[in-house]
């Protein structure tokens, strides 16, 4: 009642705006800690079908005491938990439209209930944490182009498997580019053709450093490859077969660490039908006699210049506009079964929609 008089006092005043303080979201700010009410730990955030929204779900409401919740809000500058609003109990989403730059944020929701004439709320501390982000591009870049790294002139035993990694690192991308458009990510290809085709892509020195600088503004870069060994006894026949993750300076630790683990350990699945090696993460440094050694399980790398920048053009370039993205070796194309696997185009469709699955999970995008 108080509140509704407040209003109609400041309206009457046309002075509305001012009492906004008096609001009943504000006017909770003391609400007192009641430690007996439920805790929300595993609340979801995902984002909806609008790049500018973030879906907050949690867990259905079995303690019919709980009056509402109340739902808050992180950005990764922010120090202090933001109050966004209440929603009745009957309900378990809410909807945070965002406006502005930022693209990543942290939700809890919290059980309000009335106790002697009182609003308490559920413990912030205790309460689990959503992270969400909205409007996420990701970069692709199908490594190579025209035809690079391709066995078309080899003659050998293994003439049946003519390939081209430029080719089908193009085929690859643009499955990748698709699935993550479905999921409602940004995507923003480097080539889609056999040149290097992006505007403003310099094909001189293979478009490397101009690709990573395509990445400029998204929140991750990939660049797809398959892998060759250096000394090839017989060529084209190899047995190494395992996935290499490189993670650039930006992809090194924290959240963008952990997508670089999913997308080596999302493409190792995939490949094991060919007997690929298991993916054990965890970033180590590139080391020709140890991570090449075809006995050690594939993992995710650093690869520095002696200047401490990193050594692969593109991923380097993708680091000067601050863009964190990873290098994938989708296996080695000097062995047959793989060429084999990479040759059928239902195992590229696969492979994109495994590595498109890890990144939306980890940006909590729903496939819609
Ligand atoms: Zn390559």
């Amino acid at each position: 009642m108080f509140s509704k008089f407040l209003a109609a006092l400041c309206i009457a005043l046309g002075a509305f705006a001012s009492c906004l303080a008096f609001s009943p979201i504000n006017s909770s700010a003391a609400m007192p800690v009641d430690s007996s009410l439920p805790i929300i730990k595993s609340p979801k955030a995902t984002q909806s079908k609008y790049d500018d929204r973030i879906v907050v779900t949690w867990g259905k409401n079995k303690n019919s005491k709980v009056d509402k919740y109340l739902v808050m809000r992180k950005s990764v500058n922010d120090k202090t938990w933001h109050r966004l609003g209440f929603v009745s109990n009957s309900t378990n989403r809410y909807t945070d439209k965002i406006s502005g730059d930022t693209k990543y944020y942290k939700y809890k929701v919290l059980c309000i209930k009335k106790v002697g004439g009182v609003n308490c709320k559920s413990d912030l501390t205790a309460s689990g944490t959503a992270k969400g982000w909205c409007d996420v591009s990701i970069c692709v870049d199908p490594g190579h182009y025209g035809d690079k790294n391709n066995n078309f002139s080899e003659k050998g035993a293994d003439a049946k498997y003519p390939y081209s990694e430029a080719q089908q690192m193009l085929i690859l991308g643009q499955k990748l580019a698709d699935a993550l458009e479905s999921y409602h990510m940004t995507p923003i290809i480097t080539r889609s053709s056999d040149d290097t085709g992006a505007p403003g892509v310099d094909v001189g020195d293979g478009g490397l450093d101009s690709r990573g600088l395509l990445s400029s503004g998204c929140d991750f870069f990939v660049s797809l490859h398959t892998n060759a060994t250096g000394a090839q006894k017989k060529v084209w026949q190899q047995s190494e077969n395992k996935v290499y993750v490189f993670a650039n300076a930006y992809a090194r630790s924290g959240s963008n660490f952990d997508l670089a683990e999913q997308l080596g350990l999302a493409a190792t699945r995939q490949l094991k039908v060919t007997g690929a090696r298991d993916f054990d993460g965890g970033l180590k440094e590139f080391d020709d006699s140890e991570n090449d050694d075809p006995r050690v399980n594939g993992s995710t790398l650093f690869r520095n210049l002696d200047d401490g920048r990193d050594y692969y053009a593109v991923l380097r370039a993708a680091a000067s506009v601050g863009t964190p993205g990873v290098l994938i070796e989708h296996s080695y194309h000097v062995n047959p079964d793989v060429r084999a696997f990479l040759l059928e185009e239902k195992n590229l469709e696969k492979l994109a929609r495994a590595e498109a699955e890890a990144i939306a999970k980890h940006y909590g995008f729903l496939k819609r």
